[in-house]
């Protein structure tokens, strides 16, 4: 966390220090049409801003400069905050709302001027707590330019928050391997889901079998039924996996087959345990390991031999 704050506030340093950011061309220059559709549609009807000798009404200066919608997606301009909001993104702070915005005005503008415009980052303050949630606030300033004279200038701030979700929607990323649940295994998946080991019982002879199967082996029975089993085994074999990568786990972790009381053997990975302590007859118990908000897979922790 503190990481991550020193290097957004190195970011912001950067960008303060950078000063003044390049000079962009308005669009357009004052102009009478402009100006008014804007009275129009404020409904301002200050005589001042119609007729021969029109000015422009100062609140109306970030018109001015405003992009628009066709505006080239490829530009290369950006303005020296752009790489700190970057940051803030992809570190979580998705959220923006502007708080602050202060205009001052050094006279009026008529119409034909041309205008410039320029940004600086101001300073960014933070991490704060906020009802919004946590967010940083990032001041900047714009300056505009009727050739090298400052005609107006805007403070601007903003906070860029990480939304606060409500703990039933937040979302883990899904885990990328998902077992093949069908008619045959549902019964030992809905067992994890509920915190119970399941065993396979064959309903003709009674022998328990698993992985799970449709057919006993033994008497060719199709019936099946289930056992909860203690949860208890020892470890019969293992291995360390270091390669291949396997998406979701982070290598070398272990993989064991587990032998259980009951009479049967599962393979699942070894947790809760360093790789060298692990052994072949360690006594484990069944643990639920929650992947993502909708995958639970059992796994095995070692447990003392006493108990
Ligand atoms: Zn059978």
């Amino acid at each position: 966390m503190t990481e991550l704050r020193d290097h957004l506030m190195a970011l912001a340093d950067k960008a303060v220090a950078a000063g003044e950011g390049p000079r962009q061309a308005a669009p357009h220059p004052v102009n009478d049409v402009m100006i008014s559709h804007w009275t129009e549609a404020m409904g301002d009807r200050n005589p001042v801003y119609a007729g021969p000798d029109a000015v422009a009404p100062p609140v109306m200066i970030q018109v001015w400069s405003m992009e628009g919608l066709s505006r080239d997606p490829a530009r290369e301009f950006r303005r020296p905050m752009d790489d700190v909001f970057d940051a803030l993104d992809e570190a979580g702070y998705k959220g923006v709302v502007a708080t602050n915005c202060e205009h001052t005005y050094h006279r009026y503008l008529s119409t034909g001027e041309e205008l410039t415009s320029s940004t600086r980052m101001v300073d960014m303050v933070g991490p704060k707590r906020t009802a919004l949630g946590e967010g940083y606030f990032v001041t900047w300033n714009v300056t505009w330019f009727s050739g090298d004279e400052p005609v107006a200038e805007m403070m601007f701030r903003l906070l860029k928050f990480q939304p606060v979700v409500p703990a039933e929607k937040a979302k883990r990323e899904p885990y990328p391997l998902r077992p093949a649940v069908n008619d045959d295994t549902r019964f030992f998946w809905d067992g994890v889901q509920a915190g119970e080991l399941r065993i396979q019982r064959c309903g003709g002879c009674g022998e328990l079998r698993h992985p799970p199967g449709p057919v006993c082996p033994s008497c060719r029975s199709a019936e099946r039924t289930h056992i909860v089993a203690s949860g208890a085994g020892t470890v019969y074999s293992y291995v360390v996996h270091h390669h291949p990568p396997v998406p979701g786990q982070e290598p070398p972790f272990v993989v064991a087959v587990v032998e259980l009381p009951e009479g049967v053997r599962m393979v699942g990975n070894i947790v809760q345990c360093p790789i060298e302590e692990v052994y072949v007859g360690m006594p484990v118990r069944v643990t639920y390991q929650e992947m993502d908000d909708e995958l639970t897979l059992p796994m095995w922790a070692p447990i003392p031999e006493e108990a």
